[in-house]
């Protein structure tokens, strides 16, 4: 239940005909559903109902700050990657200590920003991290909490280039260093071990992986505390996936997913965070795109859209599958005919999908990607000097854009020529 849904013959987002938007703000864009977004991370909080947690949304899923004030007045934290994201967090109105900074890179400014502004925890996914870390947060006369992101070695089923906890990726420390690592880390008198991480990867559609990490990660904890470590707070980081495509079968659902938290880490006694990004923000968002031209090529005809992969990079990086429908809803009974649907960037890779059986499309017909809201927008670019599409949020029978279309101006004129020129 995504909340984008056909009404008398018309996509609508909530109460809001898409068409509507279409007029108003031009295409292609982004809308986003409040509903949808409210629904999935209240599907999460009330999984770990009972157990003392927090969920820390992954932002750099959808990163506007529209969309994370939604989930901030919900109570959600904030997981970020990056000193920008810290930024736009707290902008956001998000308190420092519900925020936890994760990312194999963090520099030193980026430590020191987040350790000035107020921080829940780092979670830390390497020595010579630890080292700097230790270092800034001494300068600066404050001990910074921390977890030990540990790499489990599970095979998340996923993507390669979304998978994670395989020990050949470069996340985390290999969990069979783990106490050396921590025994380390309590040595460092800028440093207070608060914790583990895990995060295993990403659209990982079996809960399997997850429960092989999970009881690596109790099993660690036992060990660590009798290290006599006090560990109090386990990090398990995200990567439940969403159903791309309508007619397969469906990744768990987040209360199976807090069945198996329970299930493995309940007796522990410790706070529980979770880091989802797409199963909140990946159906709470659609793409609208318009159709520019309708081209015959020999044997396939090709729907040339005004969305391209610079808008939306899923399908040109890593394969994904985005379901695309009319915004008109098509009359019943008319036989679907299949389309190579393509943007217009000079790029073989611009194909959003071959040979996709649709209703028959015409010029100037409004289409939406579905399962867009997560690594949609964030991961937007102005390539081919295209600029960056709005965002619309939908709340009920009202909406705003909550980023605008850039002019061609604005985007030229970030431009400095030298002045030798
Ligand atoms: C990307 C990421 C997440 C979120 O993953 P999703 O698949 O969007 O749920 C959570 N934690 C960390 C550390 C990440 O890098």
């Amino acid at each position: 239940m995504d909340h984008f849904l056909y009404r008398d013959g018309r996509l609508h987002a909530e109460e809001v005909p898409v068409s509507d938007i279409a007029a108003e703000v031009g295409t292609p864009f982004y809308v986003y559903s409040t509903a949808t977004l409210t629904r999935h991370f209240r599907l999460f909080d009330e999984a770990l109902e009972g157990v003392d947690h927090l969920v820390c949304y992954a932002m750099k899923a959808a990163s506007n700050q529209a969309i994370l004030k939604t989930l901030a007045g919900l109570g959600a934290g904030m997981d970020v990657v990056s000193g920008g994201e810290y930024a736009r967090a707290r902008a956001a109105g998000v308190p420092g200590d519900r925020i936890v900074f994760s990312g194999v890179g963090k520099t030193r400014d980026e430590m020191r920003m987040a350790l000035e502004g107020g921080i829940r925890q780092f979670n830390v996914e390497s020595e010579p991290e630890m080292r700097a870390l230790d270092e800034v947060a001494r300068g600066l006369g404050v001990r910074a909490p921390i977890t030990v992101r540990v790499n489990p070695d599970v095979d998340a089923k996923t993507h390669a280039k979304i998978a994670t906890g395989k020990s050949e990726n470069k996340f985390g420390i290999p969990i069979s260093r783990a106490r050396e690592v921590y025994a380390q880390a309590a040595r460092l008198e800028g440093l207070e071990v608060v914790g583990i991480d895990v995060h295993i990867g990403s659209q990982i559609t079996e809960l399997e992986p997850y429960r092989q990490a999970y009881e690596k990660v109790a099993d660690l904890t036992r060990v660590l505390r009798a290290d006599g470590h006090d560990i109090r707070r386990l990090d398990l980081g995200g990567g439940l996936g969403i159903p791309y495509e309508r007619s397969n079968s469906a990744p768990p659902l987040p209360v199976e997913y807090g069945r198996l938290v329970r299930e493995t880490l309940g007796d522990l006694g410790c706070e529980i965070e979770i880091e989802p990004g797409r199963l909140i923000a990946g159906n709470a968002g659609i793409l609208v795109s318009r159709v520019i031209y309708v081209k015959s090529g020999e044997g396939r005809d090709f729907l040339i859209l005004d969305a391209a992969m610079n808008d939306l990079i899923r399908p040109a990086m890593y394969d994904a599958w985005h379901d695309i429908v009319p915004v008109i809803e098509p009359a019943p009974g008319q036989e679907p005919r299949p389309y190579d649907v393509v943007g217009p960037v000079c790029e073989t890779g611009d194909t959003f999908a071959k040979g996709r059986m649709m209703p028959e499309l015409a010029e100037g017909d409004l289409v939406a990607f579905r399962s867009a809201g997560a690594y949609g927008a964030v991961m937007a670019s102005e390539y081919n000097t295209r600029p960056l599409i709005p965002e619309v949020l939908v709340h009920e029978h009202q909406f705003a854009v909550i980023r605008a279309r850039p002019s061609f101006d604005d985007m030229i004129n970030r431009d400095t020529i030298p002045e030798w020129l």
